[in-house]
């Protein structure tokens, strides 16, 4: 399922939330509540038997595409794309929200760096990847918000497979993590919604790596519908558990040394998430 074990991806998750805990604190910059819900996510998939790339040749023909819509995730895409190779840890630390540097506070495409999209305005993402997904015959995920979803530009992508043109080679990754910039949110039956448009629909807990493996071999082998895989997850797992699934840390890094350690103690307690 994986071209890892399952502890070499549960140690990169590990070392994931630290470097995103350290990275953005160190710049006092960025969402880290939000990125810490997506790892597992983002390390399933870019570690999937099937996933092809080319970090020497980002503009590879035959790669394998992932779209972020939610850009403020940025933190983990960057930090994702390093274990890849496409350049080094130590790039995004010293670059990270710095002026001519890859590794802005929304994501600038840049297919050199594995950038795909340029990102910031919200449900813009799931738009360019869907058209992209009709333009090339390699697999093409987007990763968006639940908090995204809320608007009808998002909603409105999913009648795309039923009245226009499904695009099997296209999954929609759902961040489900009930959470908005300031709000709570429940989509209702959004999920039952995609399935009337044509969508292969999988629900699954975001967080569990088996099921995630499952899932994307599961999207990736379809031939007749895009996948719409929806991933309940907690915003700020593994950081600090005062904060996990909670309102008012959207965008807000460690304030000061105190909350700093909080989230390393948090993520040291627990381990492998
Ligand atoms: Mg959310």
């Amino acid at each position: 399922m994986f071209k890892i074990t399952h502890q070499e991806l549960e140690e990169k998750a590990f070392s994931i939330r630290r470097d995103l805990i350290e990275l953005i604190y160190r710049a006092r910059s960025g969402h880290l509540d939000t990125s810490l819900s997506l790892v597992e996510i983002w390390l399933g998939l870019v570690y999937s038997d099937f996933f092809q790339y080319d970090p020497k040749n980002g503009a590879w023909e035959d790669r394998d595409r992932v779209f972020l819509s939610e850009g403020h995730a940025c933190p983990l895409q960057y930090l994702i794309n390093a274990e890849l190779g496409y350049y080094s840890v130590n790039d995004v630390f010293t670059g990270f929200r710095k002026p001519k540097t890859p590794f802005q506070g929304h994501s600038i495409r840049d297919l050199k760096c594995g950038l795909e999209n340029s990102n910031g305005s919200l449900s813009i993402g799931v738009w360019q990847a869907y058209g992209h997904s009709l333009e090339t015959k390699r697999s093409v995920f987007c990763i968006a918000g639940d908090g995204e979803f809320q608007e009808p530009s998002s909603q409105a992508l999913l009648s795309v497979p039923h009245y226009l043109k499904p695009a099997p080679n296209f999954t929609l990754i759902l961040n489900d993590n009930h959470l908005a910039q300031d709000s709570e949110v429940d989509l209702g039956p959004i999920a039952d919604v995609a399935k009337l448009y044509n969508w292969q629909v999988i629900q699954i807990d975001g967080h569990d790596l088996n099921a995630l493996g499952e899932a994307y071999l599961q999207a990736y082998n379809e031939q007749d519908r895009p996948t719409f895989l929806v991933c309940r997850t907690i915003k700020g797992k593994g950081g600090d558990p005062e904060n996990e699934g909670r309102l008012g840390h959207h965008g807000k890094p460690p304030q000061n040394d105190d909350e700093y350690r909080n989230y390393i103690a948090g993520l040291e307690a627990k381990g492998r998430v």
